[in-house]
């Protein structure tokens, strides 16, 4: 029996050979310099900042050479999937920006390399695996669990390295007809690579990020196919990522030690490997060792937790830019307002060990987004947060879109902005008493300070919306009648005078403004006072004032 009729024993109802699918994925046609690369997750839940990260890394290196991003599903091990997580990865992706070009979409797939479903392409495996057996490169192996746990046991006693390899690996030894007995028998097998590497030569990898990295070649027969016919993650990498011409596998570098497996299937296959970049991870401190951001473990690392504070996507995207390249927050500092897909990222500035995830940096890289956006665009993005998020907010939002937008462009659109709004979660805590529906004074804590007293109180909310409340002022000629009302209450309306003196004063005129402040909208900080009054209007200001001086 010739090695090819055996390998179709092994494989029966393989559609297509090897050399069909060969012609079916002709190489590229890409300009010269162009990458591809591809974001290759296995459906086993929500996105985290490593994953996202990761994709971004990909989507834009990729993209910025005018190459190729792909999605691939990597579904191999249905025992870990988890339900709707390839939709989570697409909406995901598609918020962010960091499109595929080809791949796994939401409505079926795009691109003429697919499919991109890892299960969907049992055939094209196992017209791989065939061609290898049919090469002798590949062989079935019959050896149970039980058989392998022996072997280990075994190994572990005579202090030999654990694994299938050499003469460890019984069924390399069989014979053709002791292998279709065993069929026959009905004995359950996987295919394994042939390894005809030495454990004692050295390999050396170049990687994008790493640099050099040595290592023992394999010499370990890996499982190609499992006993379910689908094929193991490293044997799909190999095929997928030939088939699809890869030319830049960037993945996380928790798989550098599979690279000896993955450069021999490349050979035994008989092409030439990808460029491989292996990003460090982002991790967190946790008993004073570093560990990776855990997608079990950490659901403050999940993509989603902060679309529901309303962290704007490009700040995570800024953030994750920091992260990538050490040059990248030099440039942005030095382009403040240049659209960051501008920024040329590199291999060579990527850190080689990883980086600390650090919350405080994402929100105050948050803040200064915020900060700087135009009022309408606050606006837009507070009401798209709203409408998934805070029904509320979406209420007030609509009905008052003109006064809302007002008031975030208090003090804002200039050199040193307001930093209010770390997220637009927080929107409703810094902007509700702006707000009728929102403001009970029934059951608010007013927040007075140095004057406190509520007949002083009373006297000076009452005397200002007398005599000293104009609502056609501007704001100096308002701050002029704020210290004449001081001035006639008996605080002073000097600083200066105040602090040579301070005897002489009730106090002075900021206290009296806190008072006016807090009056008007419980807090004792607030955005600049003239503008609160301005937009809250005559009648509003006089309801809130009224209600202590009836009090
Ligand atoms: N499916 C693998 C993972 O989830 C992909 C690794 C790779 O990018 O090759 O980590």
């Amino acid at each position: 029996m010739t090695l090819k009729e055996l390998s179709e024993i092994l494989l029966p109802n393989v559609e297509h050979d090897r050399k069909y699918y060969e012609e079916l994925y002709p190489e590229r046609n890409l300009p010269e310099g162009a990458i591809v690369t591809r974001y290759a997750p296995s459906p086993t839940g929500f996105v985290h900042m490593g994953a996202l990260y990761q994709s971004y890394i990909s989507s834009k290196m990729a993209h910025q050479t005018g190459g190729i991003f792909f999605l691939r599903i990597e579904d191999t091990d249905q025992k870990r999937e988890v339900e709707n997580s390839v939709e989570m990865i697409l909406k995901d992706l598609k918020d962010f920006g960091f499109n595929p070009d080809e791949g796994v979409t939401l409505d079926g797939e795009k691109g003429n390399y697919g499919p991109y479903t890892q299960s969907k392409r049992k055939d094209i495996y196992q017209a791989f695996a065939r061609d290898l057996i049919e090469k002798g490169l590949a062989y079935p192996c019959f050896l149970s669990e039980d058989d392998e746990k022996e072997i280990r046991d075994q190994q572990a006693r005579v202090k030999a390295r654990i694994g299938i390899y050499g003469d460890w690996a019984r069924s390399r030894f069989l014979t053709t007809e002791q292998v279709l007995e065993k069929i026959n028998n009905g004995e359950e097998y996987v295919i394994r690579l042939k390894s005809d590497g030495n454990f004692n030569n050295k390999i050396t990898v170049k990687d994008c990020i790493k640099g050099n990295i040595e290592m023992p070649e394999n010499d370990i027969d890996v499982v190609i196919i499992k006993s379910d016919g689908l094929p193991t993650y490293h044997f799909a990498h190999a095929v997928d990522d030939h088939l699809m011409h890869t030319t830049h596998v960037i993945r996380g570098d928790e798989w550098v030690s599979s690279l000896p497996t993955h450069i021999a299937l490349f050979k035994a296959i008989g092409v030439k490997p990808p460029k491989y970049a292996h990003i460090a991870p982002i991790s967190k401190i946790e008993n004073g060792n570093h560990r990776k951001l855990s997608k079990r473990k950490d659901p403050e690392a999940a993509v989603s937790y902060y679309s529901k504070l309303g962290i704007p996507k490009e700040a995570v995207k800024i953030y994750l830019a920091t992260v990538a390249n050490s040059n990248f927050e030099r440039w942005f500092d030095a382009n403040p307002n240049a659209d960051i897909n501008d920024f040329k990222m590199e291999f060579s500035k990527m850190s080689r060990s990883d980086s600390l995830f650090d919350q405080e940096k994402l929100y105050n890289i948050s803040r200064n987004y915020i900060s700087k956006l135009p009022a309408t665009v606050v606006y837009d993005s507070a009401l798209e947060y709203a409408k998934e998020y805070d029904h509320e907010l979406e209420e007030l939002l609509v009905k008052y879109k003109d006064y809302s937008i007002a008031i975030y462009n208090i003090e804002r659109e200039r050199k040193k902005p307001r930093k209010d709004y770390i997220m637009y979660s927080d929107i409703k805590n810094q902007t509700w008493y702006m707000y009728d529906e929102l403001f009970n004074p029934e059951e608010l804590e007013y927040e007075f300070a140095n004057i406190n007293d509520s007949e002083e109180i009373k006297k000076i909310l009452k005397l200002y919306l007398e005599k000293y409340y104009n609502e056609e002022d501007d704001e100096s000629t308002w701050f002029n009648r704020m210290k004449e009302l001081s001035d006639e209450l008996g605080y002073a309306s000097d600083m200066k005078a105040y602090r040579e003196n301070p005897d002489a004063y009730k106090g002075n005129v900021a206290d009296v403004s806190i008072v006016l402040r807090v009056a008007l909208t419980s807090k004792a900080q607030t955005p600049n006072l003239y503008n609160l009054m301005s937009l809250l209007g005559k009648d509003r200001i006089a309801k809130r004032y009224n209600y202590f001086i009836q009090k």
